[in-house]
């Protein structure tokens, strides 16, 4: 592997001062070698970040590649009419060949808008499919096959037997975690207390314990979701995926938008964490998460674009800057701060998903995820004010100019390196009107 130096750009490394150097940044054999005033080193490869930030990758704790095919799709719903109308039938209808298009278009965008991880719910079936893609487009993920064994309205293709889910969890988990020259995890993916049967979660409690491998799944993300659990469990829904022993720092629940006093001290009690998804919210009229309580009660908070379905853009600028301006209509100009929404999108999710010696902040010894954004733009003029400002409150994703992940070149210069742009767009279009076909849609 070669080696890469950055020069003359403004280094935000997100360590524990959050340093800013003015200067340049080496990688070496996939990891970050060098930060410093003027370093001189032979690189196979030197990128000039004169006017730009560089910043490790963004890292997103809460996806659904598998519905990026669904964009434009399922507009203007409720969380379950969005689901069984919508989103169900189209997971049902995906065939190996739409969920790669739909996977490629996903991990585009991303790299595209200066996402180098994130963790990503698929759907029941095909989940391998994404998981090559993700292999061969050089990104990094923490991947779940979706599991569903109950549930009003569920379309036949997405409804399992309880024993198979887990044991195809457990084999996809035996045979990718680790894979892509350890970039690949894989995670159970519960997809939400209506769609699972007790007996799976606890299951699912059991062998993530076991083996040491994440727990991602959604919770309270809308009003009739958290009563249709309540009725019949007669718990609160993080109570009761906690009476399961569904919490802990190895747990992600997307959302938490509707928790009660109780459900905010067993999140800070267990250190379970927590995917702030706000576009998503907003799109689908879920509400506002309470974030701000969250943070100050210590409770991990991280953020996602959601799926494509629901948001419709897979860009955390948006996710960071639609996260910092809500809490501010809330609670005032000083509640989340840009370097707060800055760290939650960075080194924060990259500890919520276990990886934090490993990715997150740009420091000597760290895998290389690191993003180039050019602040250069008309928006983001002038350049005298606040470099982390800026990045959260003015860039967007099309001013990210390189995407490095794992000390590999995956754009340049705004070109995707490891996927066909065109064909990507190309091979999305036919197979999202086959797929909709197929749905009846
Ligand atoms: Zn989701």
């Amino acid at each position: 592997m070669g080696s890469i130096l950055i020069k003359r750009g403004a280094i935000v490394t997100m360590d524990r001062r959050d340093s800013i150097v003015r200067g340049d940044l080496l990688i070496r054999d996939g990891r970050i070698a060098d930060i410093g005033d003027n370093i001189n080193a032979d690189a196979d490869e030197v990128i000039e970040a004169a006017g730009c930030a560089v910043l490790p990758g963004f890292v997103q704790t809460h996806l659904h590649l598998c519905q990026t095919l669904f964009r434009g799709a399922a507009d203007d719903l409720s969380l379950i009419d969005w689901l069984k109308k919508r989103v169900w039938p189209m997971e049902a209808a995906h065939t190996t060949v739409s969920i790669r298009a739909s996977a490629q278009l996903g991990i585009a965008e991303l790299i595209k808008g200066g996402t180098t991880c994130a963790l990503t719910m698929e759907t029941v079936r095909h989940t391998e499919e994404v998981l090559r893609v993700v292999e061969e487009t050089g990104f990094r993920a923490t991947v779940g096959k979706c599991m569903m064994d109950k549930g009003d309205d569920v379309p036949r293709a997405l409804l399992e037997e309880t024993r198979g889910s887990i044991e195809e969890s457990v084999a996809l988990n035996e045979k990718w975690d680790g894979k892509g020259d350890g970039r690949i995890h894989c995670c159970f993916a519960p997809r939400f207390a209506v769609s699972c049967t007790a007996e799976l979660l606890g299951e699912v409690s059991n062998l993530a314990r076991e083996r040491g491998v994440m727990i991602h799944t959604h919770a309270s993300e809308n009003q009739s979701e958290c009563e249709l659990v309540e009725q019949e469990t007669g718990m609160r829904n993080v109570g009761y995926l906690d009476s399961l022993g569904i919490s802990g720092s190895h747990v992600m629940l997307a959302h938490c938008v509707h928790l009660d006093d109780s459900e905010l001290e067993t999140l800070a009690r267990t250190s379970t964490n927590v995917a702030h998804c706000p576009s998503s919210n907003l799109n689908l009229g879920s509400g506002v998460a309470p974030v701000a309580e969250m943070l100050s009660r210590g409770i991990s908070v991280s953020l996602g674009a959601d799926g494509a379905a629901c948001n419709n853009r897979l860009d955390m600028f948006t996710e960071m800057r639609t996260a910092a301006l809500l809490q501010k209509a809330l609670h005032g100009p000083e509640a989340v701060p840009a370097t707060r929404a800055l760290r939650m999108a960075t080194i924060d999710g990259a500890r919520a998903l276990g990886l934090e010696n490993e990715i997150g902040s740009l420091q000597k010894g760290k895998r290389a995820d690191v993003i180039v954004v050019d602040l250069e733009k008309i928006h983001s003029s002038p350049l005298a004010g606040d470099t982390v400002s800026a990045l959260v409150y003015s860039a967007t994703a099309s001013d990210v100019r390189t995407t490095i992940i794992d000390g590999r070149a995956v754009m340049r210069d705004g070109e995707l390196l490891t996927m066909n742009e065109d064909m990507v767009i190309q091979e999305a279009n036919r197979e999202a009107s086959s797929l909709a076909e197929r749905a009846g849609l």
